[in-house]
């Protein structure tokens, strides 16, 4: 494989603390030299002044739709080269697929899958219960041997706490976290936008914010017995920031992670713009918003992840209460996260890169990934801050549309993109010297 030298750049590194300009050299797939690097033989220089080089962007939440019984809205191979557009090099993929990953040769195939055509690193989660149904445990024993990264029953929560506590038990027999979908379904019977003055105006059921909390505190104490990782999926309300608070200054291994959509967008889009709005859990107030970068701000909230959703047309163009919930994100996630934390002065670039690399990175205990290393796999975004352009859904490496953001206009970009050595995005303004 030929030399790559990516030249002139800002290199951060968020693991390390590094942070100056220099030249980073790519050979078989590893980084050879991050100092004083130059071509051993013919290469390729290529030309990264003004621009950030980081590790390469980590996604511990997304949907893809395969592997799959019959239709898919969006397979590894699209899911992974939307991935790789938005710099996005490792994702974790949640399995509420059909069928549901509750089985090892899934894992094992989606794993396959991944390594064969993914545009990106494809690791798989594993669900807690057969079925996601919440009635029988799964076999995490074989799934987690077979490689799933996490437990997680994404989609829906696992209610009983017999079952949840067992699957904190798996978790920390076999040192993988626990990711939770947390929505208490009793209490969301029927509802499909925040709880509050807009819901009432649209006359639309109700989502409150305590279906979200109730579980954080339920599993947060059934964990305390435990001591597994547990981590909260796509927060959206400020009170499961406190709860996390107070979890991590109590010491307890407690994480939770933030999505671009509810940093942006308040359950006034509902009314809006309609489904495109239609979250799970859903979009709350800009008092939420407040909270959750106040979490983000002072290392509550330690990872960044998109609950990348793709969904065919016809399932959101529908009346509020039957469209289908979520979005997809990876395409446009990093100039969304720069919108709501860079340039709204919550974070600057290394703490923002460090919760989608290292942090995100350590949560799935894969301290190989989210570095920069001499010797370590060449995973690397190279990030122009600058670049302005406007989201357009139809440019998306994602099969699916649904995008609330397509049209705004955003600053900052993934512009090029390398997994494992190999250049998997590139935009047509890189330049080669
Ligand atoms: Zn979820």
């Amino acid at each position: 494989m030929s030399e790559i030298l990516l030249k002139g750049g800002r290199i951060i590194d968020p693991a390390s603390g590094f942070d100056a300009t220099g030249d980073i050299l790519i050979a078989d797939g590893k980084i050879q030299s991050l100092s004083n690097a130059s071509l051993q033989s013919n290469g390729q220089i290529i030309d990264c002044e003004g621009c950030i080089v980081s590790p390469g962007l980590i996604d511990i939440h997304v949907h893809f739709r395969e592997p799959s019984s019959g239709n898919h809205e969006e397979t590894i191979l699209s899911g992974s080269k939307s991935a790789s557009q938005g710099g996005f090099t490792t994702v974790c993929t949640m399995p509420n697929t059909t069928p549901a990953m509750d089985d090892p040769m899934l894992i094992t195939e989606a794993i396959h899958i991944g390594d064969e055509v993914g545009r990106c690193r494809v690791l798989p989660t594993c669900c807690a219960t057969i079925g996601r149904k919440g009635e029988t445990l799964a076999l995490l024993d074989a799934m987690c041997n077979a490689g799933a990264i996490a437990i997680t029953d994404d989609g829906d929560v696992v209610e009983c706490d017999e079952l949840m506590t067992a699957s904190l038990e798996a978790c920390k027999k076999h040192n993988v976290p626990f990711m939770q979908h947390c929505q208490d379904p009793k209490q969301t019977v029927g509802g499909v936008m925040n709880a509050g003055a807009i819901q009432e105006e649209l006359g639309l059921g109700a989502w409150p914010r305590i279906a979200e909390e109730s579980i954080v505190e339920r599993d947060i104490t059934l964990n305390q017995n435990v001591g597994a990782s547990w981590h909260a999926q796509h927060i959206s309300s400020g009170g499961t920031v406190e709860l996390i608070r107070q979890a991590r200054s109590r010491g307890e291994s407690i994480s939770g992670e933030a999505s671009p959509h509810h940093l942006l967008l308040t359950d006034a889009a509902c009314r809006d713009i309609g489904t495109m709005a239609k979250m799970n859990p859903p979009l709350r107030e800009q008092h939420d918003i407040d909270a959750l970068k106040e979490g983000i701000a002072d290392g509550t909230i330690t990872i960044l992840a998109t609950d990348h959703a793709p969904h065919p047309e016809a399932s959101k163009d529908r009346p509020f209460s039957e469209a289908s919930f979520g979005i997809v994100g990876l395409d446009c996630a990093l100039a969304l996260y720069a919108k709501a934390l860079i340039q709204d002065g919550v974070l600057d670039w290394p703490s923002m890169l460090a919760m989608m690399t290292n942090q995100p990175a350590d949560l799935i205990r894969r301290p190989d990934l989210g570095r920069l290393t001499e010797g370590g796999v060449a995973d690397i975004t190279v990030i122009d801050p600058r670049c302005a352009w406007t989201i357009d859904a139809h440019a998306f490496g994602s099969a699916g549309r649904n995008c609330p953001f397509d049209g705004w206009n955003v600053t900052g970009k993934a512009i090029l993109t390398m997994y494992g050595g190999k250049v998997t995005h590139a935009e047509a303004s890189m330049n080669s010297l």
